[in-house]
């Protein structure tokens, strides 16, 4: 949807279903997680495939990146702050007791190891 249903890379505008979400290769996790949204490409599934069989150099899916208009730049980093800001679920302290004590874990503790 933030990219109007279009694909990055032949332009195509298809069904928003459709579009696959590419990530770029050659980034580690944390570069991913600073900003993710540079090292992703929404594309058709024809793009998607020819872009990982033809090994379409890194170089070039950036250049892809660069292409993308500020207004749609903005809407994608929109999606992701979404996502963002939705809470983990956080775990129930008695369960994880009960999980250590049956796992016989907890014996590390008492003996002070
Ligand atoms: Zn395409
Ligand atoms: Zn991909």
């Amino acid at each position: 949807m933030a990219t109007d249903q279009q694909c990055e890379c032949c332009g195509r505008r298809i069904s928003p279903s459709l579009l696959e979400v590419h990530c770029i290769p050659g980034v580690s996790v944390r570069e991913r997680e600073v900003d993710p949204i540079m090292h992703i490409l929404p594309l058709c599934p024809a793009c998607h495939g020819s872009m990982h069989s033809c090994a379409v150099p890194e170089r070039e899916q950036r250049l892809l990146v660069g292409t993308r208009t500020t207004e749609i730049e903005s809407r994608i980093r929109k999606v992701f702050r979404q996502k963002a800001y939705v809470p983990p679920p956080s775990p129930d302290p008695d369960e994880l007791f009960a999980s250590a004590l049956s796992s016989g874990g907890i014996d590390l503790f008492l003996n002070g190891a």
